[in-house]
């Protein structure tokens, strides 16, 4: 029962793991606590679901298997370190169990902590809390992920939460359109499929909050895709995203327009209107940019919601647009901005808990 072979996911590694905004500190403390130049032998790590803890965890247990550091690791979900301690209390194995996750072990890898939440679970929370301390005091590794900060933990006990601060608790958060739009390219790519690059900003605008359905959707537009024996394009996954029964981002023309005005300190009327100023007119041409780009919406139907204006006028503000971003970075950081407006991303907060990194 304790002869557990290696858990480790061979999948998941530093380096299949993009970095972005929203989890570079973790994916830092992550390396340094693996690589062994951290200066804290305890990690936690929180965030909802989705994002990449476990991820993160089995990508520790490789780097520390492939550099040689040890290959005593133990990957176990608190669901799985509860059920053995409660099998091992009735079967008198306790020896056995503490063999196994005290002396056995030199990197202990918890996933979903908060799964020990439940009131009636006191006695594993009191063997995590003396597992934790042993650790500890051998000056072992212990990576703790959970959905919520240590405080923030139901009916866990203060000594364990004080000690579950020992180390630094660090937050991921969803990842912001660009790092979406870096995933679903590295997961096209290693799955050798070639998706255009209109289809990965579709499905990154429609997408986000959680990495999991990212992948989903690439995976549904690629099977349309084999399934139909054609490329993926904007029509197929748009057909193939409303299969899915995920959240998706309702985005319309008026949240555009009304976001980048908002932006350019301009009200929408004024993007409507057929006033030539000139944060007016690059406010307009943007705007219509972005409809075409989120909606797909036609240049005729453009012209229609922009105050009746000809199609060849939508052509020129389109085209403009996107030659001007290739030209000038700052034009491709306005969009970027105005985009996680309207996708109503732009006021996270980042916060980490106990120490900062
Ligand atoms: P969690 O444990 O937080 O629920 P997972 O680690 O299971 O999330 O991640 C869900 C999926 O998303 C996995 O397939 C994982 O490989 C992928 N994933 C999450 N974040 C990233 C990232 N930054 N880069 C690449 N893949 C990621
Ligand atoms: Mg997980």
């Amino acid at each position: 029962m304790f002869n557990h072979p290696l858990q480790i996911d061979r999948r998941y590694t530093f380096t299949n793991f993009i970095e972005g905004e929203s989890n570079k500190r973790a994916k830092r403390a992550a390396m340094q606590i693996a690589s062994q130049s951290a200066n804290f032998n305890l990690l936690y790590i929180w965030s909802s679901s989705g994002l990449g803890k476990t991820h993160l965890l089995h990508a520790i247990g490789n780097y520390v298997i492939d550099n040689r550091i040890t290959s005593r690791v133990i990957y176990v979900p608190a669901s799985e370190f509860m059920r053995e301690f409660m099998m091992a209390s009735k079967d008198n194995l306790l020896f056995e169990f503490r063999r196994k996750y005290r002396e056995m072990c030199d990197v202990l890898l918890l996933d979903d902590l908060n799964l020990l939440e439940v009131p009636g679970r006191a006695a594993t929370r009191e063997e995590l809390f003396e597992t934790i301390n042993y650790l500890l005091i051998t000056k072992k590794i212990i990576v703790i992920t959970a959905d919520k900060p240590p405080v923030e933990l139901k009916n866990f006990e203060q000594k364990l939460v004080t000690r579950l601060q020992w180390g630094p608790s660090v937050q991921i958060l969803p990842p912001n359109f660009e790092t979406r739009v870096a995933i679903l390219k590295a997961k096209a790519a290693e799955r050798e499929y070639l998706v255009p690059n209109e289809v990965i900003v579709y499905i990154a605008e429609r997408i986000t909050g959680n990495v999991r359905w990212l992948e989903g959707a690439l995976e549904t537009v690629i099977m349309y895709a084999e399934i139909e024996d054609k490329k993926p394009d904007i029509e197929l996954a748009e057909r193939a995203l409303s299969q899915l029964s995920l959240p998706i981002k309702n985005i319309s023309a008026d949240k555009i327009i009304e976001q980048t005005a908002k932006f350019f300190n301009i009200s929408p009327q004024d993007i409507k209107s057929p006033r030539r100023k000139k944060n007016i007119s690059i406010a307009r041409q943007i705007a219509m940019y972005l409809c075409r780009e989120m909606l797909n919406l036609s240049t005729t139907q453009i012209g229609a919601i922009f105050g009746n204006r000809d199609h060849s006028t939508v052509i020129y503000a389109i085209e403009k647009v996107k030659s001007d971003k290739e030209r000038d970075f700052s034009i491709q950081t306005t969009i970027n901005t105005i985009r996680e407006m309207i996708m109503g991303e732009r006021e996270r907060e980042y916060q980490s808990h106990s120490q900062q990194i």
